[in-house]
């Protein structure tokens, strides 16, 4: 049997030559050296990012991120209830207390008039997901930060390129985090860039970011030596990993044009089952430009979902679900003192009736066909 995975990752052909060149020519595989300053330079000049940092992951940009922020603890962040852990996760390691927002009725995305609702005196930031690679309501988020005066990060980890209103993805928060992750558009493995649009952050950030010392400014030639300054951690990536990311980054009209295609192939042939009402397809927002990131289908109730699953499952096709709401995770149950716990229906729901199709770069006309053909057969079955 013909068997299509969710994902495969994509090699844009010079990768295995720039880790050889940083590694045997350059002779500097730390982090910090060329290719790293090519990749940051990149996100700023494609993106109108104020100010880039790359990171070992999206994980450690966030976590940069609620450092930077100066999260003390007793301050709340209010954060989508359906998301990935380490949006969570970065703000309880400085002591914060998390507030889900569910997602919208129609889109996986933080709500902006739930989020409204969950603003108190003690709220600090806002942090948006742009799931799927479609930019949230960022008119609605950064009115509510301003009347309010929070800080916004946005968790761009699935939305390298995308655009909303115009703007890129990472480039409209005061903070943004971007995963080059093996399952994301452009990847290194693992990686992550952290994107610094509000001034005010820069100069803090490199000091973190290198142990909390002052070591870019020693390497610029600025001072004599350097020294301890700050909290910190290890964030950087070695010059390996940005090799390989820019090798990537290179070709990323490429990368992007053929996710897209992929993306509007399945949206046109799932069209005719969705007018006979078996699924329905993402909706996206006027506003909001995606960048083919993922394909996901929306199945009438939860048990004919898993049975679409299972079918696929069967016949070789890797169909996957996605977030369980974080309110309702283990950890949260044990940290009351941590979480708050107020459910949100919309999540839940798209916890339990969206599926994921297979969408990478390799991913054939006939294989679509073959995928779309096995979700009709079920329903004839
Ligand atoms: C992938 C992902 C992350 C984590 O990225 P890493 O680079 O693996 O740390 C965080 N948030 C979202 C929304 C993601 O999709």
């Amino acid at each position: 049997m013909e068997t299509i995975p969710f994902n495969k990752p994509f090699l844009c052909g010079k990768e295995f030559a720039y880790i050889e060149d940083a590694v045997v020519n350059k002779l500097k595989i730390s982090g910090n050296g060329e290719y790293s300053q090519w990749c940051q330079k990149f996100f700023e000049e494609r993106f109108g990012i104020h100010k880039a940092l790359l990171t070992t992951s999206c994980t450690d940009a966030l976590e940069m991120a609620a450092i930077l922020i100066d999260i003390q603890p007793g301050d709340e962040v209010i954060v989508p209830s359906f998301t990935f852990v380490s949006t969570a996760n970065a703000f309880v390691l400085r002591g914060a207390r998390i507030v889900f927002a569910d997602s919208c009725v129609d889109f996986p995305n933080i709500d902006p008039v739930d989020v409204a609702r969950k603003i108190t005196k003690r709220t600090r930031a806002i942090v948006v997901v742009h799931y799927a690679g479609v930019v949230c309501d960022m008119h609605a988020v950064q009115a509510l930060a301003e009347a309010n005066r929070l800080v916004v990060i946005e968790d761009a980890a699935q939305a390298v390129d995308s655009q909303f209103d115009g703007r890129y993805a990472g480039s409209i928060g005061d903070l943004s985090a971007f995963s080059f992750h093996e399952t994301k558009n452009v990847i290194a493995g693992e990686g992550g860039l952290l994107g610094i649009n509000n001034p005010k952050y820069e100069a803090r950030a490199e000091i973190i970011w290198e142990k909390g010392t002052n070591r870019s400014a020693f390497s610029r030639g600025e001072l004599a030596k350097y020294s301890w300054i700050d909290i910190g951690s290890s964030f950087l990536p070695s010059e390996v990993t940005a090799a390989f990311l820019r090798a990537q980054l290179e070709r990323i009209e490429t990368i992007q044009n053929r996710r897209k295609e992929i993306w509007n192939n399945y949206y046109g042939l799932l069209k005719r089952l969705e007018e006979r009402g078996l699924l329905a397809l993402p909706q996206i927002p006027p506003l909001a430009e995606q960048n083919g990131h993922m394909f996901f289908i929306m199945m009438p109730d939860p048990q004919t979902r898993d049975e679409l699953k299972n079918y696929m499952g069967k016949r070789g096709i890797s169909a996957v679900t996605h977030y369980l709401p974080l309110e309702s995770s283990p950890f949260a149950e044990k940290h009351p003192e941590l979480i708050e716990r107020m459910m949100c229906p919309n999540s839940l729901h798209f916890s339990q009736c969206l599926m994921r199709l297979p969408l990478f770069f390799a991913l054939t006309q006939k294989e679509i066909e073959t995928i779309v053909d096995t979700i009709e057969s079920f329903y004839d079955s």
